[in-house]
């Protein structure tokens, strides 16, 4: 493997983390109900559940908290992060949330009206169930790439113009509020949109008289990305890509915790005037005034500083490089995951894992319940349980079952990457013995939170 750079910080507090028994972990599954989600975080070695709010903040950031002016209104730190926006999104409003969808739920209630198709580069578990509740259908406009797990199409988040014009031309453009761009994209594996795929769909968009919503949440990986794969792009940095790819947009909904590199926070940012006045009536309602929007003065400064410290092209050559760090050994063990490896994680494909599980019964979530037995090493299921259910009630089952192994930022380094690799390698080796689960409890919405499972024949995997 090719030489790369080790971490650009050193440590300077450590948190203890707990090593488990068998035994343990048997009885800590047992009561989750096989819900890596369900899990107390004592009871995991290695928590790659998400990335999200799980970022190690830098000094810098730090000592930012204890700057935070905590005044009902007009905080200093509000005006920091607004200026942090401004420098590094190009976006003038913003109105900071709790997270990112607190900016989702208003940007939907303020765009979206019944009736409505919002097309997007795949859906989004948050994203999705917003415009729904607002009433409007959700329409994936991939490209095809992007649910075959094995392509390595350098740019698999891309939008497919064709169906997006498709779309278009059937409910017209009156009936579509915005497309919703994601950048990267979560759901199919942390996959990137390149700079070529936004001008064309900023310039048919624009012709058509339709807004572009970027859900900017890992747009600085999407970044990196984009430097390293497309053409003309490798001298510039990070930061002016950034710059580039969100000029094609009109606003963005944005999850602080992913990119921003902290444990709290997000934002809602437009470039237009009407949309960010009507945004104000609602967060005062639901997040708090529009200078705070749920967050703390220490929290909006973290954020403000966390901005400008996830642009550092050496701090995202890393971050990628750890991704790919984990990714590569399983690829050279003969592990399915997706390819090309993503940004923030690797997912691995559980169908090709384990091919003698059916869909109906929840192959991801049994792969990742196996891996916390096997080594305490938490994972997230992104497949049936995630998809959840049809507005009519069928599940969606998605062709794409997967497991995130996601990497938290600047949290854990290349050793317990390697302690990860070696888990999933000796369960790959054992695949055979691992079994399906039922779903004895299911919420009615976002039901991967919270859902309860048992392993069918009363055991996950036969010893
Ligand atoms: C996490 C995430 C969100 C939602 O953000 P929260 O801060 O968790 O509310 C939206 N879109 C994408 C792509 C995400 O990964």
């Amino acid at each position: 493997m090719q030489r790369r750079q080790a971490e650009p910080y050193k440590i300077k507090v450590v948190e203890p983390i707990a090593v488990t028994t068998p035994q343990h972990r048997l009885r800590a599954i047992a009561e989750a109900g096989y819900n890596s989600f369900l899990l107390r975080s004592e009871d995991v070695y290695i928590d790659l559940l998400t990335d999200s709010g799980t970022s190690a903040m830098s000094d810098n950031q730090w000592a930012g908290m204890m700057l935070g002016d905590e005044a009902y209104a007009g905080s200093r730190n509000f005006y920091a992060l607004q200026e942090a926006v401004r420098d590094i999104y190009g976006y003038p409003h913003v109105i900071p949330t709790h997270q990112g969808r607190g900016a989702e739920h208003i940007i939907s209630q303020i765009l979206i009206r019944p009736g409505d198709y919002v097309p997007g580069n795949m859906y989004f578990t948050t994203t999705r169930a917003h415009q729904e509740r607002a009433g409007g259908t959700f329409v994936d406009v991939v490209i095809p790439e992007a649910h075959d797990p094995q392509n390595r199409h350098p740019f698999k988040g891309n939008v497919h113009l064709g169906k997006l014009r498709e779309l278009v031309d059937r409910v017209g453009a009156d009936r579509i509020p915005y497309l919703s761009l994601a950048v990267t994209v979560n759901m199919a594996g942390g996959q990137p949109v390149s700079l070529d795929n936004m001008r064309q769909v900023s310039a048919f968009c624009r012709e058509r008289g339709i807004r572009i919503m970027c859900d900017a949440t890992r747009c600085a990986e999407n970044a990196y990305f984009i430097k390293e794969r497309e053409a003309g792009q490798a001298d510039r940095p990070c930061r002016d890509i950034l710059k580039e790819m969100l000029s094609y947009t009109d606003g963005c909904t944005m999850s602080g915790k992913k990119d921003p590199l902290v444990n709290i926070g997000g934002f809602l940012a437009t470039r237009e005037f009407d949309v960010y006045q009507k945004a104000t009536q609602l967060v005062v309602l639901f997040e708090g005034m529009p200078s705070y929007g749920g967050l703390a003065g220490r929290d909006m400064e973290a954020m403000a500083r966390g901005i400008r410290e996830m642009v550092d092209d050496d701090y995202l050559a890393w971050r990628i490089g750890q991704v790919r760090y984990l990714g590569q050994q399983l690829l050279e063990a003969g592990v399915p995951i997706v390819e090309p490896i993503g940004g923030h994680a690797v997912y691995l494909d559980a169908r090709s894992f384990l091919p003698h599980i059916e869909q109906a019964q929840y192959p991801a979530q049994a792969l990742a319940a196996a891996l916390y037995l096997d080594s305490g090493v938490r994972a997230m299921e992104r497949g049936n349980v995630s998809a959840g259910r049809r507005p009519d009630g069928s599940e969606y089952f998605p062709r794409l079952e997967m497991v995130r192994l996601t990497i938290p930022r600047r949290v854990y380094t290349d050793r317990h990457m390697d302690v990860v690799a070696d888990s999933v390698m000796t369960l790959h080796r054992r695949r055979d013995r691992i079994q399906g689960l039922n779903m004895i409890y299911e919420p009615p919405t976002l039901r991967f939170f919270t859902a309860r499972f048992e392993p069918l024949g009363g055991m996950l995997a036969a010893d």
